[in-house]
């Protein structure tokens, strides 16, 4: 599925349509076509067909009632969301009696503002993947077709087996939708095996019963299980959709706080805590492999005077031109990292093997023969590198060896790789 799309705007007020489309387009930045009838839209859903990511609709149009509106857009799977400007129980109802994303009401301020939120929410579910565990099919594809109109790409299984396979089996699942009552392993029981692979903050599980157990509701079984939310049968579409966005929400929060914890600001590389997480990984696995492995300390020499010279910004700009060099330099597996100041760690496999020191030092000349500037002012810039290739110790122990390198490469003059003393090893 595209991960851009278009908004479709009906209103067959312009002003309003003007409002909307406005503000999806500058805070979405998003591309909106609006029309003021039923026919309009009909052109440009032939025009723009799957790129429609999601329809915003009145229901007063010139040339077509609320019914036949709904139809077109339900009859054509295009996720619709009405929006209407009279509040009235009776239409709220029969729209939400349809598969419609929901019904919002214009006349408050912040409708506008819920309407971007929507429209951002769609755009995301795009790039997430459900699954919709029910061994009833009629249930199941109902909710593997609301799900679909929430932008998932979306996964079934007809009994927890099935279900477990499939989650196990898909490298990105966002959101598991369980009944409670399956044939075999229930539902409670399945979200506990899921658990054993799915971390509560990785992935949204909301169960769904209509009955009550012996063992005490349903509801709480499944949140003790693991489960992020719950929901009875039968549940209103608007219900389940506020429940999933909700949930879905809260992973990326997460997610985001993750990578945040975890991010130097400045450079983008990974901070000090995440490289000691992700090189000991690395590290077991080189080591499992018995492939050569070399870690190395590097820094700026003299950046003092660098930042004495072009300013603090200049500083920045040679921190973040140097990070991005040590990118380039290394592979997806290697790992780099700001350790702090002008102090960088990485954690590299040997490409060339034997010759580690060799590729540090072709290291050392990228970085003195690199273009650094700021301010269209030229920035000599050279580094030090402390090596320490594969022995006996600890990850932690080849960081001290090559920290202590690193201070010899100093104290020898700088500019230059000094390797780990082997018998201090
Ligand atoms: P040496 O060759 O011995 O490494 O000398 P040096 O001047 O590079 O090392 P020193 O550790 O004495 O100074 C590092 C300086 O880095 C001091 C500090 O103000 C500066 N610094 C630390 N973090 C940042 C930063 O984020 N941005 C900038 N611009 N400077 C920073
Ligand atoms: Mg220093
Ligand atoms: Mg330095
Ligand atoms: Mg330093």
């Amino acid at each position: 599925m595209p991960q851009t799309g278009r908004v479709l705007l009906i209103d067959n007020s312009r002003a309003y349509a003007g409002i909307v489309s406005s503000a999806i387009t500058e805070r979405l930045g998003l591309a909106v076509t609006v029309a003021n009838s039923l026919k309009a839209a009909e052109q440009a859903v032939r025009q723009w067909g799957d790129d429609i990511m999601l329809v915003l609709s009145g229901l007063v149009l010139p040339d077509a009632d609320e019914a036949e509106l709904v139809s077109f857009f339900v009859r054509n799977r295009l996720p619709l969301v009405v929006v209407s400007g009279v509040f009235d129980t009776a239409t709220r109802e029969r729209i939400l009696a349809r598969p419609v994303i929901d019904y919002v009401l214009k006349d408050n301020p912040s409708s506008v503002d819920y309407l971007v939120w929507l429209v951002e929410r769609i755009r995301r579910n795009r790039g997430l993947t459900a699954l919709v565990i029910d061994d009833s099919r009629a249930y199941r594809s109902q909710l593997a077709g609301l799900l679909h109109l929430y932008g998932f790409t979306v996964l079934e299984a007809g009994d927890a087996e099935a279900g477990l396979a499939l989650a196990l089996s898909s490298p990105q699942l966002h959101l598991v939708i369980t009944d409670y009552e399956l044939p075999g392993i229930d539902g409670v029981q399945l979200v506990r095996r899921l658990r054993g692979t799915y971390a509560r903050d990785r992935l949204a599980i909301i169960g769904i019963s209509s009955s009550a157990s012996t063992r005490g509701p349903i509801s709480a079984q499944f949140i003790k299980g693991g489960a992020n939310d719950y929901l009875n049968k039968p549940f209103l579409p608007e219900e389940l959709f506020c429940r999933v966005a909700l949930n879905v929400e809260s992973l990326e929060h997460i997610g985001t706080l993750r990578t945040m914890a975890a991010t130097d600001q400045l450079t983008g590389l990974r901070n000090r805590r995440s490289f000691f997480e992700a090189a000991q990984r690395r590290f077991d696995t080189l080591n499992r492999q018995a492939e050569p492995f070399a870690a190395a300390m590097l820094d700026i020499d003299h950046f003092k005077r660098i930042n004495d010279g072009h300013g603090h910004d200049g500083g920045d700009a040679v921190l973040i031109e140097l990070a991005r060099i040590l990118t380039e330099f290394t592979c997806d597996q290697d790992v780099v990292a700001r350790f702090g100041g002008e102090e960088f760690g990485l954690l590299i496999a040997d490409r060339t093997e034997a010759n580690t020191m060799a590729v540090f030092e072709q290291l050392r000349q990228t970085v003195e023969r690199a273009n650094f500037s700021f301010g269209g002012v030229r920035i000599p810039v050279t580094i030090s590198i402390g090596v320490c290739g594969t022995g006996p110790g600890t990850l932690h122990d080849m960081l001290t060896e090559a920290d202590r390198a690193l201070y010899r490469a100093k104290t020898d003059g700088r500019n230059r790789v000094a390797a780990a003393d082997a018998a201090s090893r």
